[in-house]
């Protein structure tokens, strides 16, 4: 994973130009994208396979969530409030794990799309530098 492509997740972008924004809205994405016109949902279902990432994810982030509250937090507000807080963070993460889990699973794709597809070639070709057709 090059450099580009690492900054093009953090900043939820296209998985072929790395410049558009792959979402509009908190849960809102946009159908293509709005620089080089590549169809984010590439097939019908093409983001059940978001499922795998958001659950990796969010086990990680449960995984920190828990050392939080049992060692910072438990002590200071107790098992119940360590917990209460825990799940708030939880749910104000969902979001953010919604929204990764989609742009890491495009980004781990993209190697499997179509090199005929006419988005991709432009992309290519205006990252390149070369005028498209
Ligand atoms: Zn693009």
């Amino acid at each position: 994973m090059t450099i580009a492509r690492l900054r093009a997740v953090l900043r939820q972008r296209c998985p072929v130009c790395l410049q558009g924004r792959m979402f509009r809205g908190v849960f809102a994405m946009n159908a293509a994208c709005p620089v080089c016109g590549h169809r984010f949902e590439r097939e019908t279902g093409f983001f059940q396979g978001a499922m795998y990432v958001s659950y990796a994810l969010g086990i990680a982030e449960a995984f920190v969530l828990a050392l939080v509250a049992m060692f910072v937090l438990a002590p200071r507000l107790g098992l119940f409030g360590a917990i209460a807080v825990a799940v708030v963070v939880h749910v104000a993460c969902v979001p953010l794990l919604f929204r990764y889990s989609r742009v890491i699973w495009a980004h781990l794709n993209i190697g499997t799309l179509d090199a005929a597809d006419p988005a991709r070639l432009a992309a290519v070709r205006a990252r390149d530098g070369r005028p498209s057709r």
